[in-house]
């Protein structure tokens, strides 16, 4: 930690705070992010330690780069490329007003992100503006890549689980105090209990981001538990029915909805975007997990014709 001069405090996420910092040999501005897990009698986790580290590896241009992952003391520090500002605060400085070619470039780069990091199966599955980081430049890269599953999945042996669960109970703590934790950006499968995550997870809340970047910061589902999530996506997309999405009934938490019809034309929903922007949108807001396009084929879409990546 000697090489690293902390200058500021500068956000605080989902596992700590968040600390702007400089290396003193090469003076490098970096962003180092202390993992608040202070279990007193194990420490970090070897398992969780090898799953960020193989995150190091994670190298494109729209993902934060990891430089280093510190362990020392049963602390964790994560050094990460350092970044202007979040989507978030981004929104905030504009005014309500986004140009439609910023909307798409964000929308591109983000996909070009997602599309690379699930082509080495690793998911994000906390995606939200706040993780997306846009430099002057406007580059835009996802942050906290991969660091759920280091974290959230209870799977080697006993131990572990034990650690995790104890993990788990400092964290949701903190989440619910720090307002961090979302549900907007959830889809319906994983409201309804769904265990077994894939790549769709992410293309889901890429969609809503899509819909908040057309509307310069406006959340498309800002709903306030899952009850409500679930209400204000079928009322907007239609409750699926059994032939839509047969496999939504044996989720572990479905429950039955009333039967609100599709809205028929997104217009007035996005009405800043065209219409293959509209019809991205469609196919990355599906229900239906299996039906939603991938970020490699999103890139592929008519939306992105006329767009010529920097
Ligand atoms: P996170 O844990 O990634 O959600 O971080 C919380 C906040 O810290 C973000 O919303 C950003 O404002 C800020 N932040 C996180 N990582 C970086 C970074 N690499 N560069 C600059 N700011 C960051």
């Amino acid at each position: 930690m000697q090489k690293y001069e902390k200058l500021e405090k500068i956000g605080e996420g989902t596992y700590g705070t968040v600390f702007k910092a400089k290396n003193r040999e090469t003076h490098e501005i970096v962003a180092l992010k202390r993992v608040r897990l202070d279990d007193d009698d194990e420490g970090v986790p070897s398992s969780a330690l090898r799953e960020i580290c193989l995150l190091k590896e994670l190298k494109h241009k729209n993902i934060v780069r990891l430089h280093d992952v510190l362990h020392s003391d049963k602390k964790l520090t994560l050094v990460f490329e350092y970044c202007d500002q979040d989507l978030k605060k981004y929104f905030d400085s504009c005014n309500g007003d986004l140009d439609p070619e910023t909307v798409k470039s964000f929308m591109y780069q983000l996909l070009k992100g997602l599309a690379f990091c699930h082509s080495r199966n690793v998911l994000h599955r906390d995606l939200k503006p706040q993780n997306l980081l846009i430099n002057r430049n406007g580059e835009l890269k996802l942050a906290d890549f991969g660091l759920a599953p280091a974290f959230c999945i209870p799977v080697r042996g006993f131990f572990f689980r034990l650690y995790i669960i104890k993990a788990l109970c400092q964290m949701s703590f903190q989440l619910l105090e720090s307002q961090v934790v979302t549900l907007w950006y959830r889809p319906p499968d994983v409201l309804f209990g769904a265990k077994l995550y894939s790549t769709s997870i992410d293309m889901w809340s890429a969609g809503c981001i899509f819909a908040e970047l057309a509307n310069a910061g406006r959340p498309l589902f800002p709903g306030n538990d899952v009850d409500d999530q679930l209400k204000r996506i079928f009322r907007l997309l239609g409750t699926p029915t059994e032939e839509q999405w047969q496999t939504m009934t044996k989720l572990p938490d479905y429950k039955p909805y009333p039967m609100y019809p599709a809205t028929t034309s997104l217009v007035n929903v996005v009405p800043k975007l065209s219409s293959t922007g509209r019809d991205l949108l469609q196919n990355l807001l599906k229900c239906n997990p299996v039906q939603r396009i991938s970020a490699e084929e999103a890139l592929q879409h008519p939306y992105f014709a006329d767009f010529c990546p920097p």
